[in-house]
């Protein structure tokens, strides 16, 4: 039986959808102040032993619940971008790379959100970023692996060994196998255990060195009276006439036939992520008895970190590329841009499986396909042999390529869910000429071969690990979905927390700034004490 909360007419002071990186930051935040908080996460509650031992094992890994795999990893193809992101109690931080950077000026300064600050936004978030690498227990890696020196030799070879650089991670670094009292909240977080350096991070960590949400904010959260139910989708959320929300959950871990569920709340947050927000609110948006009143900006402004992903295979290699964590070691090329080397753990080779030659430089849509055959044929060894390697992720390189460049897309109700549609600036490519090159000397320097992602060289679609914006901030609601302090424009006790909040192109890997932004969304909110009858209120 769910509690309902002390001395109110709703069942929870705050409702959230989702729990990533905006909301749990949110439910650690809420119940610190005071309020009853319920989260509802659509997908599974996975520990260290459900997680798969390489993304061959598609039921454990692979989110579709349509065909009963209930795992941490979905792929979301759009026209115009594929969208990968995590699914599970804790959200992306299951699946992600743990890489955790400040972005540059150019993000705090762009014209798209700058007007909105308080001060400037670097100023207004500097204190929540340096807690957010505090709580989720950021350092500067350590590491030195095979991958990192190829990419230090590449930075040196270019003349620039200055761009260089080890990225600020979110991993437990204490002694492998040693289960530890906790390291980082004074004794109040779970025990842990050091990184084995197994490269998995992206397939689930199975050894408890990730310092996932589920060790930090929802750990914190759940201690302090967070209720928190996974398998539990939000599908309606409307308002009800006294004030205040209802909605209405699918829950169950099956697909067809679950159970409908009714819960109210005063509040509530949305932070199901940028895929499940823009959804979820364009849905409610449409629905009179949803939510109609939201701004037609819902699903506009939408941004990935204009990325190019590219695998450079070595068949016949020594070296053991999967050692160390997923990223270790970042390159950058100018102000823009940056190349981040990134790994699986050994025997996950599933993307071999959708990989063929890359084509650089750009090609009439329709010639991809004869393009790739001619490569195959002109090389025809050398493809097989990058195809079958023995270890696909002990032998490849996977290169990472972000940059900071304008240009957006929306997202709109099609007839089956979700669709893209171009909006500002051209659609996004995936082939990037400066990522072409860095693959292509990374090749020439380890005998390897240069092969990407069929949606990539096939269609020219990039994939994207970074789907933001879409609920971006204005100044009214004929400008934005929500205002500087994440308030939704429309209906007073509506938040939105999370990735698609994010109103500029972050450039860079996003969670911190998700993490920080929610951290400085959260510290408007008063204490529930000072919001009871009789007391001041800050509003
Ligand atoms: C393979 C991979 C590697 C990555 N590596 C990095 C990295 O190194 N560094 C970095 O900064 N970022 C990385 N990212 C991106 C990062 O994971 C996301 O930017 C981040 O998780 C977004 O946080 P969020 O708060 O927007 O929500 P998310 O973390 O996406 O969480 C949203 C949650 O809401 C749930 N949800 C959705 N709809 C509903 C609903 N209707 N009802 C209930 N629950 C719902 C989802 O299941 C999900 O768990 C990576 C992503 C991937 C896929
Ligand atoms: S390298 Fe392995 S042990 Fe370390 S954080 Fe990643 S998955 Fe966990």
């Amino acid at each position: 039986m769910l509690k309902a909360a002390l001395m109110t007419e709703f069942d929870y002071d705050y409702l959230i959808v989702g729990s990533g990186f905006g909301g749990s930051v949110a439910a650690l935040r809420l119940v610190e102040k005071g309020y009853s908080v319920l989260m509802l996460e659509k997908g599974s509650e996975l520990k260290a032993a459900d997680f798969p031992e390489s993304n061959w094992d598609l039921k454990r890994w692979l989110w579709a619940p349509l065909f009963g795999a209930r795992g941490l990893f979905q792929i979301r193809p759009f026209r115009h971008l594929w969208v990968v992101a995590g699914n599970g109690v804790g959200g992306g931080s299951l699946v992600y790379a743990n890489t955790l950077p400040i972005p540059t000026e150019r993000f705090f300064q762009s014209d798209t959100w700058a007007s909105l600050a308080d001060t400037n936004w670097e100023d207004d978030l500097r204190e929540h970023y340096q807690t957010a690498r505090r709580m989720l227990g950021a350092a500067k890696s350590e590491v030195t692996t095979p991958s990192s020196l190829l990419l230090k030799g590449l930075a040196e070879d270019r003349g620039i060994p200055e761009a260089f650089e080890k990225p600020h991670l979110a991993v437990y670094m204490g002694e492998a196998e040693k289960r530890v009292p906790d390291p980082y909240f004074n004794g109040e977080g779970p025990d842990r255990i050091g990184c084995h350096r197994c490269g998995g991070c992206m397939t689930g960590c199975r050894y408890d060195g990730k310092n996932s949400l589920d060790k930090n904010y929802l750990y914190l959260a759940r201690k302090r009276g967070l209720e928190l139910r996974a398998d539990a989708e939000v599908v309606k959320v409307s308002p009800l006439t006294e004030g205040g929300f209802r909605a209405d959950c699918l829950m169950g871990a099956r697909y067809f036939g679950r159970d409908r569920w009714t819960v109210t709340a005063k509040n509530v947050v949305f932070s199901a992520g940028a895929l499940g927000t823009n959804k979820l609110l364009l849905k409610l948006r449409a629905d009179p008895t949803g939510l109609p009143e939201l701004s037609a900006q819902v699903g506009h402004r939408v941004r990935t970190n204009s990325e190019s992903l590219l695998f450079v295979t070595i068949p016949g290699t020594d070296e053991n590329y999967s050692t160390g964590v997923a990223i270790d070691s970042i390159l950058k090329t100018d102000e823009d841009s940056h190349l981040e080397v990134v790994r699986y753990g050994a025997g996950s080779g599933f993307f071999r499986t959708m990989s063929v030659p890359h084509l650089g430089g750009s090609s009439p849509a329709g010639l991809h396909a004869m393009l790739i055959a001619l490569q195959f044929l002109r090389h025809p060894l050398r493809v097989i042999r990058a195809l079958f390697v023995a270890d696909w992720a002990r032998q490849t390189l996977i290169l990472l390529y972000m940059r900071t460049i304008e240009g957006t897309i929306k997202l709109t109700r099609g007839r089956f869910g979700l669709k893209s549609e171009l909006h500002m600036g051209e659609a996004p490519r995936a082939r990037i000429a400066e990522a072409t090159s860095l693959a292509e000397d990374m090749a020439a320097k380890t005998g390897g071969t240069v092969m990407a992602g069929v949606a990539e060289s096939l269609l020219n679609v990039p994939v994207t690990a970074h789907l933001l914006g879409g609920c971006c901030m204005g100044e009214t609601k004929d400008t934005g979905v929500i205002d500087n302090r994440h308030r939704v424009f429309g209906y007073d006790g509506l938040y939105t927390v999370d990735g698609s909040t994010i109103s500029a192109n972050v450039g860079v890997n996003p969670s911190l700034t998700i993490t920080a932004l929610a951290e400085r969304a959260m510290s408007f909110i008063p204490d529930k004490s000072a919001t009871e009858p009789g007391a001041w209120a800050d509003s």
